[in-house]
């Protein structure tokens, strides 16, 4: 179990270190702006969204390791899926850092590496930032999006 955890820790830190997708996306169709007060943690996310499927999806921002760790594995995650199918991982994932089990947990692959966020309720707004912040552009929401 402890070695599972290291290696979890590791793969968090790698992503938080070089994070995936961190670019801008200039031909972007959507662009949103996520903050989470309580850390200090910002996103900018951009989406290419085609006839309901995600075509590319990139961000950038200044978030502490595991705000940053969680919006590289979640455009990972989601690249060419359809919205549908990405608000099911959000909802899967949400589950697994809240309660530490996901329904189905098949559905989540890498991005079960933050199970371990259960254990630090004041992070989970951390891990959830870049989701929210998706749903918002999915969902085509507004507002500037907080977690809190
Ligand atoms: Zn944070």
């Amino acid at each position: 179990m402890n070695d599972l955890r290291d290696l979890y820790q590791q793969i968090i830190i790698d992503h938080s270190q070089h994070p995936h997708n961190f670019c801008p996306l200039e031909q972007a169709s959507h662009k949103k702006e996520g903050f989470n007060p309580l850390c200090g943690d910002k996103i900018t996310l951009y989406v290419n969204e085609k006839s309901g499927l995600i075509t590319d999806i990139c961000f950038q921002g200044a978030g502490c390791a595991i705000s940053t760790a969680s919006a590289s594995l979640m455009t990972d995650a989601i690249k060419n899926k359809t919205i549908e199918e990405a608000l099911e991982v959000f909802t899967e994932f949400q589950k697994l850092i809240t309660t530490g089990k996901a329904d189905h947990p098949e559905k989540l692959g890498k991005l079960s590496v933050l199970a371990g966020v259960v254990e630090f309720p004041m992070r989970i707004k951390c891990a959830t930032l870049p989701w929210h912040t998706l749903k918002a552009v999915l969902t085509k929401d507004q507002n500037i999006i907080s977690s809190e």
